[in-house]
């Protein structure tokens, strides 16, 4: 069953609204320069369009008697020397302005994009040879190339736009090929050819969609240039003809006469300043907001909504360290993505989790039932277009849900550390583990270059490096799976972080390297106070360090609890199924139990329990309602079954764990190892 969320939550300061156009213009509106700016060139074109309108003289033919006629009620910015009013002239050299410089970018786009777009797909021989004779051209001078070229199809304004036109269009080819092998790469264009779409769809629909920003940018630059060029060639003769307005002819024409009448050169250059200045300003500007939304949404960001609940609220799970302070709470935590035909799905419902100063709660199920959406949700980590709601999250005593991206920022690496299961991925190989984990601190600590060293090398001694301040200038490929997950876990460390997420942090690495990662992970619980969030779905992992532990099946916690007595006695048929599962001798014990079934898909979840169609002990009332996590009376259990009061259900000794190998964690077949 799917649950649809229906709107979206209102953040308390009233921001994420509907994602979409109102967000987009939101953000332009708060870039005040780029509005100002976009006014001020919006002016301009306005007048220079309807300059006919705006002015009664015609701008080729003027009075003698007004000749060098300083500015006044007529002519207010003047006359020039036959008498012509500059303002006019102004307005109507405007228009050329514009038109060269529509031309010179139409061309530039027209040629480059459709250009560069089929380079950088096909690539190959037809790129290099390309590229080759674009960088031979794109070495000329455009001006000296203008000339030849004026020189071989004759003068003319529109001939001189249409080979700056083509000179840009190089540009555009080189950037636009750039961005299509970048995009390339990406595995969403990996998907859609396994998926059949042909090339022309995938370039013209789904990359160029995606690399529209840059290219945007870089045409309104061009824009900006190209009325510079015009003035240029205006100016060098090799534009417009007499006697038709430019602000380059005006400019020449005020040079000739420059002794009788000096002001005539003013408003000429102050409108080619004004106007490049502007449409300059509008391109960096959406260089910014684009920027900003490519930051985003390539890492996948996205704040937790403060969601007042669709479904009530079940009351707080019990403590079960309740002697101490709380680090981590989190209230109703849900987490949906969109889903072709299903609209939006849950993938995780209704989270509640509690986290203690020096606790270390091991969170455990199959794979696919929602263990990583929620730690990286509490994060803010989860992907846009993902959607996480939560009635609070509370770090210590601060409220974290609805805190935008900056803040959340500050907590992630400052207040919370996380640590990943592919340490070696995690790293950048091209720079040295010293200088990754010394930036580390000093994005978040106001240290010198010197003290961030002393620091990472104290690091590396405390979680287990041998010969740090060695190892420090040697880079990941030098360190072992088990070293490299030190690393992480001291750059995790770096900032003194209250709370630690760490999403199966041994589960790619050997089982001696593994427990000396988990006894490092539970020595620095016991000397700092660390509150550890630990994902594993290795019950070997939880019985060898965990305090707590809880069950998660299908995007719920099914049960929790202190993990001797959820070991010794679980009270959901699930948690004993992935006791029964642990690998353990089958010659005095029997074979191997598994639970049978599969993890529904989180569109298939069942209205009442979760677990109904995998369970042995499924009666009627288990499917007609949704189960709520109730806690069980007793040292801070918890359990969302039905009959956890009446079920005894059995553990399992400890000494069976000691085997440390896994339990099964593929999500579509059952649990038979
Ligand atoms: P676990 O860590 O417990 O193995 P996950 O938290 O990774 O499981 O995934 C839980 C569920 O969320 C899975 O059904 C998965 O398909 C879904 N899921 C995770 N990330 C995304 C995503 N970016 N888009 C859509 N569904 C996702
Ligand atoms: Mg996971």
């Amino acid at each position: 069953m799917s649950e649809t969320i229906s709107g979206t939550a209102q953040s308390p300061a009233g921001r994420g609204r509907r994602p979409g156009s109102g967000r987009l213009v939101g953000r332009v509106l708060r870039q005040r320069a780029l509005v100002a700016w976009g006014a001020i060139v919006g002016v301009i074109v306005l007048a220079v369009t309807f300059a006919a309108l705006l002015s009664p003289y015609d701008p080729n033919t003027g009075t003698l008697a007004d000749s060098f006629a300083p500015p006044s009620w007529e002519h207010w910015l003047g006359a020039d020397r036959n008498g012509r009013d500059v303002l006019t002239r102004l307005l109507y050299g405007g228009q050329v302005a514009l038109l060269a410089a529509v031309e010179a970018v139409g061309i530039a786009m027209a040629v480059g994009v459709p250009a560069g777009l089929v380079i950088g797909y096909v690539g190959g021989w037809l790129d290099r040879i390309l590229m080759r004779l674009v960088d031979g051209v794109m070495s000329v001078p455009f001006l000296v190339l203008a000339i030849a070229v004026i020189a071989a199809v004759g003068r003319g304004l529109p001939n001189a736009m249409a080979v700056v036109g083509l000179v840009y269009a190089m540009s555009v080819l080189r950037l636009v090929r750039g961005e299509v092998l970048a995009a390339r790469e990406e595995l969403y264009v990996d998907g859609l050819r396994v998926s059949g779409a042909g090339a022309r769809r995938i370039l013209f629909r789904h990359i160029l969609a995606n690399i529209a920003p840059p290219i945007i940018v870089q045409a309104t630059l061009m824009f900006a240039t190209a009325i510079i060029a015009e003035a240029t060639l205006s100016y060098l003769g090799l534009g417009v003809t007499q006697p038709t307005a430019s602000w380059g002819s005006m400019l020449a024409e005020a040079q000739a006469t420059i002794r009788q009448n000096f002001f005539l050169a003013v408003p000429p250059g102050m409108a080619i300043f004004i106007t490049v200045l502007g449409i300059n300003q509008i391109g960096e500007g959406m260089r910014d907001l684009f920027s900003r939304e490519i930051t985003v949404g390539r890492l996948g960001l996205n704040v937790v909504r403060r969601a007042e609940p669709e479904r009530a609220v079940s009351e707080p799970v019990p403590s079960a360290l309740p002697e101490r302070p709380v680090a981590l709470e989190v209230r109703n935590l849900s987490v949906s993505f969109p889903q072709h035909g299903h609209g939006r799905v849950e993938v995780v419902r209704g989270v509640d989790l509690r986290l203690h100063r020096g606790e270390l709660l091991c969170l455990v199920g199959e794979s696919g039932s929602g263990k990583s959406v929620t730690a990286m949700s509490m994060l803010g980590l989860v992907a846009h277009p993902g959607l996480v709601t939560a009635s609070s999250i509370r770090l210590a005593d601060q409220e974290i849900s609805g805190l935008d991206f900056a803040a959340m920022r500050a907590i992630r690496g400052n207040r919370i550390g996380v640590v990943f299961q592919d340490p070696l991925g995690s790293l950048n190989p091209t720079f040295t583990v010293g200088n990754q984990v010394c930036e580390a601190i000093r994005e978040h600590r106001d240290v010198s270059r010197r003290q961030a060293r002393a620091l990472a090398i104290d690091l590396f001694d405390r979680v287990g490096i041998p010969n740090p301040a060695q190892r420090f200038h040697d880079y990941p490929f030098q360190f072992s799976g088990g070293m490299a997950q030190r690393v992480m876990i001291a750059m995790a460390l770096s900032c003194d972080p209250e709370v630690l997420v760490a999403d199966e942090p041994t589960t790619a690495l050997d089982v001696t390297v593994q427990k000396q990662i988990l006894r490092l992970l539970s020595d620095l619980r016991d000397e700092r106070g660390l509150a550890i969030l630990l994902i594993t779905h290795d019950l070997g992992v939880v019985a060898e360090v965990a305090d707590t532990v809880a069950t998660m099946y299908a995007g719920q916690l099914v049960e929790y609890g202190p993990v001797a007595e959820v070991f010794a006695q679980p009270r959901h048929p699930y948690t004993q199924g992935l006791l029964d599962s642990v690998p353990r001798n089958e010659a005095s014990n029997g074979p191997l139990a598994s639970i049978r079934g599969v993890v529904p898909a989180p569109v298939d979840w069942p209205i009442g329990c979760h677990f109904a169609d995998r369970c042995d002990f499924v009666e009627e009332p288990c499917r007609h309602s949704p189960v709520p996590l109730t806690g069980l009376g007793e040292s801070g259990r918890a359990a969302r079954c039905v009959r956890a009061g009446e079920l005894r259900l059995h553990g399992i000794s400890r000494d069976r764990l000691d085997t440390h190998a896994g339990v099964p964690s593929a999500a579509g077949s059952g649990t038979t190892p």
